[in-house]
């Protein structure tokens, strides 16, 4: 038995935020937070999703308890709540992120408790004065650990040069995101720069983007785009072209109202331009069609796709533009294994699909592409 009345309490190896409780101090690189859906794969937690058992993305975030230094105004993680929220507490894109020391991640891949369903890691980073040295730690020690896991990088451009881009893509960073979020200047400088007190400037962002084409190369690199921050379909559709003419990939999220962000009274993006902008994403990043042969009404929304009536049908009752849009796995690049279930939506009413749509998804789909206003939920 221990007698010393000084030993140091064992670090905790998981941690799952408990309202009132003070969080223990937990600092990346030797914690990482992850998404619930990852923490039930990885045995960490018990917890049953709606429709699916399980995430195929190991969706890690860096974690630091002074929090994100930045302030978008859609972000559960922003600045702005650290008077209000611990910040293990804090949500972020809907769900709860618990948080683990990194050994006991690798420890867990190596003995295969994710039964082989983990088919890639990702390390978000956040605005942090240690975030860009601890992504490259915790690359370092997976590749290391799990070499046949590839890994995608959620960069945090602001403080990243491009000598960064090198350094990840050397020590074994497969892809190379950008959280662009935002679609145009103006909802850019809104939600993420000098109107909420965020260092975030959108012509930096475009410069690592160009950075990541030349040093990731294409179907390497790409973004992510919300949906529903005040940008128009047109809008979004030309920068989903753009990225993918420096050849990347455009990784859509619907918006939804993030309790506690600056942005909680909005309300979530409209049904039917959610699915015109998914499905005008899938036809630009993966059907060889063009934004300039896409028409536009005064509103900047999509009436005609550019594509035969033909092909368009065919599309939509495949299914897949409508599934959660991400980083793929081995099977097809069309098709994400970052699923994230229900980071946007509640699961009645699914906006990004974390599995294969069944035939009442599809008409449900159909049905909101014509304006109806309805949900996913099937009663039966
Ligand atoms: S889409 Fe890719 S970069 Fe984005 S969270 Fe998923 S794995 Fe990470």
């Amino acid at each position: 038995m221990n007698t010393h009345p000084h030993t140091a309490p064992a670090p905790v190896s998981f941690y799952r935020p408990q309202r009132g409780h003070k969080a223990p101090t937990m600092r990346s690189p030797e914690y990482v937070q992850m998404s619930t859906a990852a923490a039930i794969t990885l045995g960490l937690m018990q917890g049953q999703m709606y429709r699916t058992d399980c995430t195929h993305c190991l969706n890690l975030l860096l974690t630091y308890p002074e929090g994100c230094r930045a302030n978008c105004s859609y972000c559960g993680l922003a600045r702005h709540r650290e008077e209000s929220k611990d910040y293990a507490e804090r949500n972020f894109i809907r769900v709860e992120w618990p948080a683990a020391r990194f050994d006991e991640v690798l420890e867990r891949m190596q003995n295969g408790t994710d039964r082989g369903r983990f088919e890639r890691m990702c390390i978000s980073m956040i605005t942090h004065p240690d975030s860009d040295q601890d992504a490259l730690t915790l690359l370092q020690r997976w590749v290391r650990a799990v070499p046949d896991i590839p890994v995608s990088i959620l960069s945090n451009p602001t403080s990243m040069q491009r000598d960064d881009l090198l350094r990840l893509r050397d020590h074994g960073a497969e892809i190379f995101t950008v959280a662009l979020d935002a679609a145009s200047p103006g909802v850019f400088a809104q939600t993420r720069g000098a109107p909420v007190g965020g260092p975030h400037r959108w012509e930096h962002y475009w410069r690592v983007l160009e950075w990541a084409a030349e040093i990731f190369g294409p179907e390497h690199f790409g973004t992510h785009l919300i949906c529903g921050m005040g940008e128009t379909e047109q809008e979004m559709l030309e920068v989903c072209q753009r990225v993918c003419d420096l050849g990347g990939h455009n990784h859509l999220f619907a918006f939804f109202p993030e309790q506690g962000s600056l942005m909680e009274q909005w309300q979530p993006v409209a049904r039917d331009q959610w699915r015109r902008v998914q499905l005008g994403r899938f036809i630009i990043d993966y059907a060889d069609g063009r934004f300039e042969n896409m028409q536009f009404n005064d509103q900047g929304q999509v009436i005609d796709f550019g594509i035969l009536p033909a092909q368009q049908d065919a599309l939509i009752a495949s299914g897949t533009p409508f599934r959660t849009s991400g980083c793929p796995g081995k099977e097809n690049e069309a098709i994400s294994v970052c699923n994230r279930p229900y980071g946007d939506s509640t699961p009645t009413d699914i906006r990004s699909f974390p599995f294969a749509l069944n035939a009442h998804d599809l008409d449900c789909v159909r049905r909101q592409l014509a304006g109806e206003a309805v949900g996913t939920f099937n009663e039966e």
